[in-house]
């Protein structure tokens, strides 16, 4: 079970504003001394620093209930990738844009839906023979979130829900 939860918050903090990938632990949203049990749905991963801010109080647990509720409802949709790619953009919605060589169809998931869009970046195409065909690729994409795809990394950095 610690390695789906883990695998579930990409073995990353689930805080989306944190994603440190250092120290994590698994905390129960619902005390362990009220449960005094184990269960998927009531384990998170946070790192030392966000779950002590839990325990303290400092960090409600609405928000982590519902970081935990965007987490599994935004897994379940998408791939790994397109969930890092949505804690990357929690962290850096100021720049907007991602370029990277990674093709389209790796974020086909989040393009499909609209949340995000992807551009042919400039600079010199290149071609590359993949089993006997010839394919002609752009050296990289500008990937930047669309209105909708802001709505979500704010809804997931403020621990709002997610439709
Ligand atoms: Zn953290």
């Amino acid at each position: 079970m610690q390695r789906a939860l883990k695998e579930e918050s990409g073995y990353r903090c689930a805080i989306p504003t944190c994603g440190q990938t250092a120290a994590l632990q698994l905390a129960h949203i619902e005390p362990w001394a009220k449960t005094k049990e184990h269960t998927f749905d009531n384990l998170i991963v946070l790192c030392a620093i966000c779950h002590a801010r839990f325990d303290s109080g400092e960090m409600p647990k609405s928000s982590i209930l519902q970081y935990k509720r965007n987490l599994s409802l935004l897994t379940h949709r998408y791939s790994q990738t397109e969930y890092r790619l949505l804690t990357f953009f929690a962290n850096h919605l100021d720049e907007d844009v991602l370029v990277s060589s990674l093709d389209k169809f790796v974020f086909g998931g989040l393009i499909e839906d609209g949340h995000l869009e992807a551009h042919p970046g400039g600079g010199m195409r290149h071609s590359q023979m993949i089993f006997g065909r010839q394919y002609e690729f752009p050296p990289y994409w500008i990937y930047a979130l669309t209105d909708s795809g802001v709505d979500i990394v704010n809804e997931m950095i403020n621990a709002e829900s997610i439709e």
